[in-house]
Order: C-alpha cells, then structure tokens, then sequence
C-alpha cells in the first residue's frame, strides 16, 4: 500500500511521507540499523519501532487493511455509511486541512476533541461499496465525504477506478472545500466522477479566512470552481449561512454559481444552515430557525429564478432496502477493541462483523462487554457494562 515519495530527518527520527499524506517516523538510530538489513519498502511498511502519523492533521494514523480484517460498516468515521436510500457515504479518510469555525466533526489540526485519523485501502474500500451496492441494485450514487476533506485521501483515483466498474452505480459525487484542486487533479477527477459538491462560504477574504480558520485561498478556489464548471463534471456549490457572519455574502455566492454555470444536471447551490453540533466547533451567534431559514431561502429563489429549498429528489435520492443490520438496540455483546477511537476514551471495538463505538478506557486488543445504546443508520455505539 505504501508508495514512497519523500524523506526527511526531523527531532531525531527519519520522516517518509507518503502521498503527501502519510507520515512514518522511525527513530534515526534504529533506522540506521535497519537500513543495513532492508530495503526501504520494507522499512516503511514493516519497519519498527516507528509511528504513522497524518502529514496534515499530526495525529495518529491508523491505516486500514483487508488483512486487518475490520469491518468497514458501523461507524461514522471510515467505510461505507446506508441511511436507508440509493446514496451511500464513502469515506476513506479522516483529517482537513482547514479549521473551520462552524465544522460540525471539529476537523483540522486546531481540533480540541480528535484523537487519531484513519485511511483505508481503495481495494478494500471499493469491494465494500461492492458489496452493498449490489444489494441495492440500479442507481446508487457513491458520495465520497467524511470526517474531514475528502480530497486529502491519496488513493482517491485508484478508489474512483474500482467504484466506476461497479454496474450498480450510476453516480460519483465528491465533497470538498475545493482547496486541494488544481487543473491537473480536475482532469483526472472528470473521469469518474459526475459532481463536485464545494463549500465556499464567503467570496470575500477576511470573512472566508474567519470562517475557514486559515488563510483562505479565495482566488484560488474560485477559480477551481470555475474549472470544474468548465469540466465534464457538475458543480454545486455549498456555503454554510453563518448569521452574523455571511449574510451579505449569501448573494454574492448565488451569483458567482449562476454565473460560472454551476447546476448543468444538478441545482447549482446547496445552502446549509450554520447548526450547533455537541461534539462540532461552535459559533458565536444565534442560529436560525428552520422555518426563518426557507422563509429567506424562498425569499431568494424568487429573486435570483434559482431552486434554493432543496429535497433528496432533486438529486435523484429515493428510499431503498437497508443493507441487512446484524446488531439490534439494546443488544449485549462482547467484542474485542481493534482500533483507538476519534475522541478521548472511544474505543473502536469489532462484534458480529461490524464495527461499534465504545466508551472505555480498555486497551488495544483487550475484550469489552457493551449495550449497544444507538444502531440509527446503522452506526452503532456501546455503553461498556
Ligand atoms: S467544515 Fe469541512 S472543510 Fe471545514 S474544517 Fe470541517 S471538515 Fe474541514
């Protein structure tokens, strides 16, 4: 799985990172002695002690493989994600290289609350989707999102090649923050994929940077908009309304995406509204409600003749068969921990072919008994008993 691209010396470790995303730091002195045995392949993938961190977020990392033999349904943070329609979330990484202000997952290096990231191996991911979209059958749309910035996965044309021989699907979206593009990684995306959600919240800088909690590359991500507009593929674009904050920029958004011709196939805008999370970063202002939200949105279509108040129908989005649930509400069970989980004291644990969330401090590979307390979507967590 591993490609080397580059190395380093760094507080006294030898760096390799991979893709851009990977970091294996093995300490310098133990490197050395293991450079006189090995190739370097093998020390980047077998070699220890060593630590594999994210290049972006510096966190722990723990890398997923069909040999590690986790399954990849059951949580929110790596996999595939069935809500019960002809959508399936895939998400192959975790980790952003922004800090947003309003980031529902409380993403970026800034973040107080995450723990590790995870990356999965495209193989293993695509024979998941597979798997469930043969289940589904005709029409799936593969959205590939995340904990994070999509983007940052480094495997993502091998990913695209093997989800778009896939009969079933029909449809590859991607989520991003459009930072990470350039003319380059649109050419290659065109083959596969047949719509770029990106989130741009402000098209004026100090707002977009307050927002984005980094320097933002307005002019830059403006003008990925605009070539994936000019590409094969759709574009919407999707601001976070932020009250307070963006409401003067709302507009001046709509009429960037008429503009650049966003929404060939698809309505051209997907306007979100700023909602506190428990476990997300929040902003200081009074959030508005729903109904005050559509009042304004309507408000808006009329003004600019653009279809703002959206439903999972204007995205060909219909209810379809769950992919079968092995674990029920209420449920006990016994499993064993395979992985650290994304925030203090989660645990990552394996029962019944599924993956469970748990909150305990038990080790790596320790055993736990847990209630499973929440199976919705099937995303599943456990109260250690
Ligand atoms: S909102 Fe999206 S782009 Fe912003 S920090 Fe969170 S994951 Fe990253």
């Amino acid at each position: 799985m591993f490609v080397y691209i580059r190395s380093f010396e760094d507080a006294g470790e030898k760096v390799f990172v991979i893709r851009n995303f990977i970091e294996v730091r093995i300490p310098l002195k133990h490197f050395k002695k293991l450079e006189r045995k090995y190739s370097l392949e093998y020390i980047i993938s077998m070699g220890e002690p060593r630590k594999v961190i994210s290049h972006v977020t510096k966190r722990n990392l723990e890398v997923i493989t069909k040999e590690s033999g986790i399954p990849l349904l059951g949580n929110p943070y790596f996999g595939v994600i069935d809500r019960g329609t002809n959508l399936l979330q895939v998400r192959g990484v975790t980790g952003c290289n922004f800090c947003c202000a309003f980031c529902s997952v409380d993403e970026g290096k800034c973040s107080k609350t995450r723990m590790t990231d995870y990356i999965v191996e495209p193989n293993y991911l695509a024979e998941c989707v597979k798997e469930i979209a043969k289940f589904k059958g005709k029409g799936v749309e593969v959205h590939i999102d995340g904990q994070g910035e999509p983007l940052l996965y480094p495997y993502m044309e091998e990913l695209l090649k093997e989800i778009r021989k896939i009969d079933e699907v029909e449809v590859v979206s991607i989520q991003t923050n459009g930072s990470l593009l350039n003319e380059e990684k649109i050419d290659a995306l065109e083959k596969y994929v047949d719509r770029i959600n990106m989130s741009v919240s402000a098209m004026d800088k100090k707002i977009a940077s307050f927002l984005a909690g980094v320097k933002y590359p307005l002019e830059k991500i403006l003008k990925n908009a605009r070539m994936v507009a000019d590409s094969k593929m759709d574009l919407l674009i999707a601001p976070v309304w932020v009250p307070g904050y963006n409401d003067r920029e709302i507009e001046k958004i709509i009429e960037f995406a008429l503009e650049i011709g966003a929404g060939k196939k698809w309505p051209p805008l997907g306007i979100q509204k700023y909602i506190p999370y428990k476990h997300g970063r929040k902003v200081k202002t009074k959030p508005m409600s729903f109904p005050e939200f559509y009042s304004k949105l309507r408000e808006l279509e009329k003004k600019y003749s653009v279809k703002l108040v959206l439903s999972p129908e204007d995205f060909g989005i219909e209810k379809r068969e769950r992919y079968p649930s092995p674990i029920s509400r209420g449920e006990k069970l016994r499993g064993r921990i395979v992985l650290p989980g994304r925030l203090r004291n989660e645990k990552i644990v394996v029962a019944k072919n599924r993956t469970v969330t748990v909150r305990t401090n038990k080790k790596l590979g320790d055993y736990v008994n847990f209630e499973v307390v929440r199976t919705h979507d099937g995303i599943y967590l456990g109260e250690e008993v």
